[in-house]
């Protein structure tokens, strides 16, 4: 049996998974059983990050990924973002990079700015 928090919301519950028929307990909601289940076997993050931005009043913009991403491919996504630099104004919702890194996420901008 493995044990993991879920993470998907605060409530942050405390799950057993058995690694053999992936059965998940301890979760309060259909949600955790998707979360233990994918830690088991492909887990994936949602990863939130901020780009550089020219031309506005702030010099960060707040960006996440659309989906969730794997977890390996994590750190590959947020240091390709250390080259990107975007041009106020940007809306809420704009892709500022499509498919990052191959993952078949967007990064989008959460920010009017
Ligand atoms: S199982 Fe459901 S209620 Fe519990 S932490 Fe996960 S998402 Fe939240």
């Amino acid at each position: 049996m493995a044990e993991i928090i879920c993470i998907t919301c605060p409530k942050g519950c405390h799950l057993t998974v058995d690694e053999k028929t992936l059965e998940v307990r301890g979760n309060s909601c259909p949600r955790g059983e998707e979360y233990g289940r994918n830690e088991l076997t492909h887990p994936v993050r949602m990863i939130t990050s901020t780009v550089k931005l020219e031309g506005g009043r702030f010099r960060r913009l707040p960006v996440k990924t659309s989906q969730s991403v794997p977890k390996e491919k994590m750190f590959e996504v947020v240091r390709s973002l250390d080259g990107i630099v975007v041009h106020s104004p940007v809306h809420v919702g704009d892709i500022i990079v499509k498919d990052v890194c191959g993952t078949g996420a967007d990064i989008i901008a959460t920010r009017d700015l």
